[in-house]
């Protein structure tokens, strides 16, 4: 059906980590992790067209060509499958770079929906998953949709139901962080072991599976590395206790930052704070919170699975608008709801 497709775009959303425990370096250099993710409505924008006789071409503000996490998505899958993808890349940004919100990640895992939609390709549930295990622990959790548990090195996903819509307002202080950097700065700053870890990650699972209220989730929410972060970028511990303040259930930085987000009781109250944030933001100094720009604040929900009335509200993957047309407001990827890999629990 889709066999004359040139193009397909396909919305490629962020994520929050409202929960981030860290437990010792693994032998294979990452860290174990235990995680509650949930994809949020800011994303990005992923082309893909056919160029036939062309190389590669990945287009990106921030990371054009072969570095692109979209590059490496498909040289990993040309290599699998042994054959040649003539396209060309266009990644449009909205997630800030360098925030811990996965943008490139998830770009990734959308370039992989885009050729298989463009191509055709009926890639095994397990295929899929290795080729984006290969290209970056977070990828995976962007091919399924809704709220997912994190294990192992983040790559093993558990679905689980959350209480729906989660209203977030995500800021973005002017400071870009290295995971490295921050994962070292925990390895500093905390030594922990197996037996400290397994059981607040098999906590955390339960928790998870027994939240029922707005209340049971944001009593979840934190993150092992803020600390450290804190500790050495003050201006990111003030933005968090900023949507505290400004009446956030709960708040945290999401993974390795810079970015924080606070929970809402709902989006009226969510779309407050934020206003607040900004016009605050035009008077205070960076150590009060820093000097935000509408761009670095954003009101978000999380993206729930489908709803059980089958209405999707996500069929995020369609062919690209001819060039020329009026392109459409980007909508999270069309993720496959069943066809969990047999590594993930
Ligand atoms: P993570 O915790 O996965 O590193 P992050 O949100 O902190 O997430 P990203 O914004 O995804 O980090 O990207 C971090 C780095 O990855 C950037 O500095 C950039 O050089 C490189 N990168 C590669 N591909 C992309 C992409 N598609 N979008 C953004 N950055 C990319």
């Amino acid at each position: 059906m889709n066999g004359t497709l040139d193009a397909v775009e396909v919305a490629a959303p962020a994520k929050v980590n409202l929960a981030l425990l860290v437990g010792p370096l693994r032998p294979d250099g990452f860290h174990e992790l235990a995680s509650l993710m949930v994809p949020v409505t800011l994303g990005d924008l992923v082309v893909v067209r056919r160029t036939p006789g062309e190389d590669l071409v990945v287009d990106c503000a921030v990371c054009p060509g072969e570095r692109n996490l979209a590059a490496r998505m498909v040289r990993e899958l040309e290599a699998r499958l042994e054959r040649r993808f003539e396209v060309a890349v266009d990644v449009h940004k909205q997630i800030p770079v360098g925030a811990g919100l996965a943008g490139g990640s998830s770009d990734a895992a959308a370039t992989l929906v885009a050729l298989e939609r463009l191509f055709e390709l009926d890639l095994s549930p397990r295929l899929r998953y290795e080729v984006a295990a290969a290209v970056g622990s977070d990828v995976p959790f962007f091919l399924w949709p809704g709220a997912q548990l994190a294990m192992g090195r983040g790559q093993l996903l558990k679905d689980v139901g959350l209480v729906a819509p989660l209203s977030l307002v995500i800021a973005v202080p002017e400071v870009s962080l290295s995971t490295a950097a921050v994962y070292g700065w925990r390895d500093e700053d905390v030594r922990v072991t197996l037996p400290d870890f397994v059981p607040r990650a098999r906590m955390l699972s339960s928790r998870v599976a027994a939240a029922r209220t707005l209340h049971d989730i944001a009593a979840l929410v934190e993150n092992d590395l803020e600390a450290s972060v804190v500790a050495r970028r003050p201006e990111v511990g003030a933005l968090r206790d900023r949507l505290l303040a400004e009446g956030a259930a709960a708040a945290a930085m999401t993974g390795s930052g810079s970015a924080v987000f606070g929970l809402f009781t709902d989006v009226e109250a969510a779309s407050r704070a934020r206003s607040r944030l900004l016009a605050a933001s035009r008077d205070a100094s960076p150590d009060a919170g820093g000097v935000l720009p509408p761009g670095r604040v954003f009101c978000v929900t999380d993206l729930q699975a489908a709803p059980e009335d089958g209405a999707h509200p996500w069929a995020g993957v369609r062919p690209a608008a001819p060039s020329g047309a009026p392109r459409r407001k980007p909508r999270p990827a069309r993720r496959r709801p069943s066809g969990r890999p047999p590594g993930a629990s």
